[in-house]
């Protein structure tokens, strides 16, 4: 563990049985911890402006590199001032690897798979070769052969000047046999040497680098990885990979993970952020998630609402909400719930106008900022078992704040 105090300084302010408030001190500001970290995959958080997502109350955003590094391209982002400047955000920002994306290409996403569907074919957008020094795939921009490996991803977030690097890794697929997954492992753990070795040589002072935790949904894998990764000099741990095939099955391989890590350092669970999976993951010790959730859930006119038994979420599309002059979520304190009702946004929805994405984006975005900034002080206020369960039985998150107190 290095934990650098030069490129990011961690405290912890309160503990409540295995939940953990803090602040992440970075170059560009600090950033309050359990955090959400919205996606800013092509420069953009979908349909906001950066000022919106400011507004909304979030101090940390994502980048993605593989995307990036197909268009605009790196060294334009850095030509124009790296990545901050060049989409006109303020806070803090953390990019991916681009080894997610890159080997979803390769293997199917997760959720492809646990849904049944086809990877994409051959053709655009595929991987040509896996090898120790990389990928080498096909860009599905203009279709030229590109190659990614962890001295390049390093390269690439460094041009994009972010204040947190991931390290480069492989994410294996659910359907990878427990041999593969041990091989991708190491091959993972020797990716995360050379990234170390690159950003020493040549990586920015102020950026931090997180190593990342695989090993699938086998315990032991896990556990060699955590102990391997905690044992590198990174500033940050990330659990990434397959976690499981449904949610009982992630929260036994998250739980069991998280307790295998150094307790002094952020730890970041990737592309989780359903709001039942934040309370959980919070529970056993995150700081930080990141997750499309609620921006994609916006383009496909959902809202995100306490709704336990419907995924947290409801369908503005529906005929039943035609005439319904309700905010989304009741006392919701969004801009939108502020000023529209159910009905304006099932007809912008029906008639596929943009506003109505950004209006959903917009609540959506702040549905999760009040969850987590309400288990922020809850974990405060010693109070955190109480606001889950509130949360969990389908309180919103701003009166499970003030009710638990009763
Ligand atoms: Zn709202």
């Amino acid at each position: 563990m290095r934990a650098d105090p030069e490129r990011l300084r961690f405290e912890i302010t309160a503990r409540d049985g295995a939940a953990r408030a803090g602040r992440l001190h970075l170059g560009a500001g600090p950033v309050e911890t359990p955090a959400f970290i919205p996606l800013a995959t092509r420069g953009t958080v979908r349909s906001l402006t950066s000022s919106e997502v400011a507004e909304l109350g979030y101090e940390m955003v994502l980048g993605n590199t593989f995307h990036l590094l197909l268009s605009p391209g790196p060294d334009r982002i850095a030509a124009l001032g790296g990545l901050r400047r060049f989409m006109g955000w303020r806070g803090a920002i953390i990019t991916d690897s681009g080894g997610f994306q890159v080997f979803s290409l390769a293997h199917g996403n997760v959720a492809d798979e646990i849904k049944g569907r086809r990877r994409r074919s051959a053709g655009a957008g595929a991987v040509l070769e896996i090898g120790e020094d990389g990928v080498r795939f096909r860009s599905y921009v203009d279709g030229s052969e590109r190659f990614l490996g962890p001295e390049d991803s390093m390269a690439i977030q460094a041009a994009l000047g972010s204040d947190i690097a991931l390290a480069f890794d492989e994410c294996t697929p659910y359907h990878a046999d427990r041999d593969y997954t041990a091989r991708s492992v190491e091959r993972t753990h020797r990716w995360l040497d050379r990234c170390l070795a690159w950003h020493e040589r040549a990586g920015p002072r102020h950026q931090a680098v997180f190593g990342i935790v695989q090993g699938g949904v086998h315990e032991d894998l896990r556990r060699q990885s955590a102990e391997r990764v905690s044992a590198a000099p990174v500033d940050g741990l990330a659990i990434g990979g397959t976690l499981g095939r449904d949610k009982d099955e992630m929260r036994g391989v998250v739980g069991m993970t998280v307790g295998q890590l150094d307790a002094g350092v952020p730890r970041h669970l990737l592309g989780i952020g359903e709001p039942d999976d934040l309370v959980e993951g919070i529970a056993v010790g995150v700081d930080l998630f990141d997750c499309a959730v609620p921006t994609r859930l916006a383009r496909h006119a959902m809202a995100l609402a306490p709704l336990p038994d419907a995924r947290f979420r409801f369908d503005l599309r529906r005929a039943k909400f035609a005439g319904d002059q309700a905010p989304l979520v009741e006392g919701c304190p969004c801009a939108t719930c502020g000023a529209h009702t159910r009905a304006y946004i099932h007809y912008l929805s029906g008639a596929e106008e943009m506003t109505g994405v950004r209006l959903l984006a917009v609540h959506n975005l702040a549905y999760l900022e009040r969850l987590v900034h309400g288990a922020r002080e809850a974990i405060r206020a010693g109070r955190f078992a109480g606001y889950r369960e509130r949360v969990l039985g389908g309180a919103p998150p701003w009166r499970a704040l003030t009710e638990y107190g009763r």
